[in-house]
């Protein structure tokens, strides 16, 4: 599945997330502290920082799953109020329902999951050969790899079509050639949706890969160090000259090299 060259930034600047001085604590812990940026509607932005820089919070945020203290969340110029069907989230550990089977957990992501009318089947029938998962409608989680499992979650978050894409380090428990497939899958399938996508990540190599934008993250308070533009066309080779210098700067801004190896493993 390759990729022709996508620099939809650059095309296309219309806000779709505005994040406005949000912060969040949890009793003692200062989870965001002041946090802004903004989305462009079809941009793949990834937000790397070292753990607990609260990454999955401000998701969790931006999913209508978590209710900041202060400040502001915007999709599509309206606040965020609750979950709702313009956002789908895919989970770092699957999330699935062992008792369904792949047919069965992408089905509920529709939003008439009991719906067995010929469209609803269609829809899971679309969805499931989009994910590359044709022959295993019938399979249970159990009786899945990782990668097979993670393409469920994906598929079950584009159920409903959702404008907008939330990725919560999505392929952290997958072998490393497995992620490689799932980052050109995702890549495809974001080529083919156009939706706005924000994935989390610890890693920075799957930052470079992915991103239009990458927002660098501080803990302790969680707060944005600097938001870094990958220019580099797509598909990208990891050992070619600029895209190892976007990982160096990254790192950089990343701060001391025991924080970058705990941010990178
Ligand atoms: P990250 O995803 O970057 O690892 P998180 O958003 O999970 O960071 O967490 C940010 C900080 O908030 C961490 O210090 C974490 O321990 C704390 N935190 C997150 N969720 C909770 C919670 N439900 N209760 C208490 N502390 C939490």
């Amino acid at each position: 599945m390759a990729l022709s060259s996508n620099s939809s930034t650059s095309q296309d600047s219309r806000e779709k997330i505005t994040i406005q001085n949000v912060s969040r604590s949890y009793e003692s812990t200062q989870a965001l502290a002041d946090v802004s940026f903004s989305v462009a509607e079809g941009e793949f932005c990834c937000v790397v920082g070292p753990s607990g820089c609260g990454k999955t919070t401000l998701l969790r945020a931006i999913a209508g799953l978590d209710d900041p203290d202060g400040g502001s969340i915007l999709v599509g110029g309206d606040p965020v109020t609750g979950p709702g069907l313009d956002r789908g989230m895919v989970f770092q550990e699957y999330a699935l329902f062992p008792w369904r089977t792949v047919r069965g957990n992408i089905r509920f992501g529709l939003d008439r999951p009991a719906c067995d009318c010929p469209d609803c089947e269609a829809r899971v029938r679309e969805l499931i050969n989009l994910v590359g998962l044709d022959g295993f409608e019938d399979a249970y989680p159990k009786e899945l790899s990782g990668g097979m499992k993670q393409r469920v979650g994906i598929a079950r978050a584009l159920a409903v079509s959702p404008e907008i894409l939330l990725l919560d380090e999505p392929f952290a428990s997958v072998d490393a050639q497995t992620r490689d497939r799932l980052h050109v899958e995702l890549l495809d399938i974001w080529t083919q949706t156009e939706q706005t996508v924000v994935f989390v990540t610890h890693d920075i190599d799957e930052a470079v890969t992915l991103a239009d934008r990458v927002v660098v993250m501080d803990a302790n308070p969680g707060t944005v160090r600097s938001t870094v533009p990958v220019e580099i066309d797509r598909p990208r080779q990891r050992t070619a000259q600029e895209f190892l210098e976007y990982v160096a700067r990254i790192r950089d801004e990343l701060g001391s090299p025991q924080e970058v190896n705990e941010a990178s493993q």
